[in-house]
């Protein structure tokens, strides 16, 4: 199933996205709900969300 890495013109936040097709144009940011969101197309989304999911759960206090 495609994820998809947005970001909101609204409130600037990051978010992914569970998207089936066709609605790709129905999706609301999960912090503000405004629609004025930006899909993001780059391939590092792939390879980063494994990544990313590390560094995001890694306690930040460890240093
Ligand atoms: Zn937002």
């Amino acid at each position: 199933m495609p994820i998809f890495e947005y970001t909101c013109n609204q409130c600037k936040k990051d978010f992914e996205k569970l998207v089936f097709a066709g609605e790709d144009k129905n999706i609301s940011c999960p912090n503000c709900t405004s629609k004025d969101v930006i899909k993001k197309m780059s391939a590092t989304s792939f390879m980063g969300a494994s990544m990313g999911k590390c560094a995001t759960t890694f306690p930040k206090g460890a240093s």
